[in-house]
């Protein structure tokens, strides 16, 4: 193992005493990230004002970073682009796919798929009318399923409930021989699994940049289109900043060169920069070495709670090439479970009905964290210390 996991915890400047297994759904605060948002508020916008777009490299921001996070994705230099949010690039990234498989109107797609990717498809769907259709079947029987009036593959790569992984390559290769298109949603993939986007011939793919990429609480998201799409691939929201030439201000749409067509509005900058800080993490991490961290600290958790906590299910599947970087669990009680956690100080989050998720980063948590954890949730267990009013009144995130 070359990456130095010692240095990398050092980047994040964590609160005392916390024991923070939420990255899956917001990254912590890299400390360069706040003096980088903190230049490019004073220094930029406060100095600069409009010439920032230009002085600064504002403009160029949305491809620049998109390239930083192409090389984590394994995706190919020019084909990932930022901006928006990941719902957003779930529509794009649809709508291009269908309108480039014009003669099928099925977009395929699992229930264990986030409730957004589904709802955006059933918007996508109810927009396009004639015939169109979303169907969804279970997360075990979309091999099966791929059939001959399939035009989109649309998954999410890793349940965010169950951690549960579907095998991209082989997917993606059994839709390529049906006729289909394949959307991928990483998610849960990007900054925490390897990806091969560009060896397993992906088309679509996007992702967010606030989970395991630390970009912070509405960082933008990225969209990536394999280079052999780029040219027909339609934008479906065509906004002024995917047109070819945006200052040429002209009254009708053109697409812009590459993947930068599908780029909509003015994007975030200030996200944007507290993004690119966070990047700098992955200059010293081999994804290689990340997975079999996350894995050896997962499998050390599961031994820990089946252990001690016999009345917690796992959810998440024993076979690691099954799993990414979240272990679950079920309790008819685990809202207010994860609630005492969180009192103790351990971060995890708890999705409906019954899941208590658990995110391991190998980047801030390590096997002390892990055994911790492991000790305080023990004692949550034997000792009911859940089972109090305040831990079951329901937040409104949960
Ligand atoms: C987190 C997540 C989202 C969130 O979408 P936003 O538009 O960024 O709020 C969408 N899809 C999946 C699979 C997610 O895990």
């Amino acid at each position: 193992m070359t990456t130095d996991f010692a240095a990398t915890r050092a980047i994040f400047d964590l609160p005392e005493g916390v024991i923070y297994l939420d990255g899956n759904s917001l990254g912590p605060m890299p400390r360069a990230a706040a003096a980088r948002v903190a230049h490019a508020v004073t220094e930029e916008w406060g100095k600069l004002l409009i010439r920032g777009w230009n002085a600064a490299g504002w403009m160029e921001m949305p491809a620049r970073v998109g390239d930083r996070i192409a090389r984590l994705v394994g995706a190919e230099p020019g084909s990932v682009v930022m901006g928006d949010t990941l719902s957003i690039k779930v529509y794009q990234a649809l709508a291009s796919a269908l309108e480039m498989n014009p003669s099928r109107k099925v977009i395929l797609s699992d229930t264990g798929n986030f409730p957004s990717d589904l709802y955006m498809a059933d918007g996508l769907v109810r927009t396009l009318g004639e015939g169109y259709a979303l169907r969804t079947v279970a997360p075990e029987e979309v091999e099966a399923a791929i059939g001959p009036d399939v035009a989109v593959l649309m998954l999410t790569e890793v349940d965010y409930r169950t951690g549960r992984k579907h095998d991209m390559a082989k997917l993606i290769a059994k839709a390529h021989a049906a006729g289909a298109l394949v959307v991928w949603d990483l998610a849960h993939s990007a900054g925490a699994i390897p990806v091969h986007l560009a060896r397993d011939g992906a088309d679509f793919a996007v992702g967010c940049s606030y989970k395991y990429l630390n970009s912070g609480p509405g960082g933008p998201a990225f969209i990536y289109v394999a280079p052999r799409h780029q040219a027909v691939a339609r934008p479906a929201l065509s906004g002024w900043l995917g047109h070819e030439a945006p200052f040429a201000f002209d009254l009708d749409y053109r697409p812009g060169h590459g993947v930068e067509r599908m780029r909509v509005g003015t994007p975030p900058i200030l996200q944007l920069a507290a993004l690119d800080a966070a990047l700098d993490i992955w200059d010293g991490v081999e994804m290689e070495d990340l997975r079999a961290a996350s894995l050896a600290l997962q499998d050390r958790f599961i031994a820990g709670v089946e252990d001690a906590c016999p009345d917690l299910v796992l959810a998440t599947p024993r076979d690691h090439a099954m799993r990414g970087s979240q272990v679950s669990f079920r309790h008819a009680e685990g809202y207010a479970i994860m609630q005492a956690l969180i009192h103790e100080g351990v971060i995890g989050d708890f999705r409906a009905p019954d899941i208590l998720r658990f995110g391991f980063t190998p980047l801030y948590i390590g096997a002390a964290e892990v055994d911790r954890a492991v000790e305080i949730l023990s004692r949550i267990m034997a000792t009911r210390g859940w089972d109090r009013p305040e831990f079951k009144a329901r937040a409104r995130v949960t």
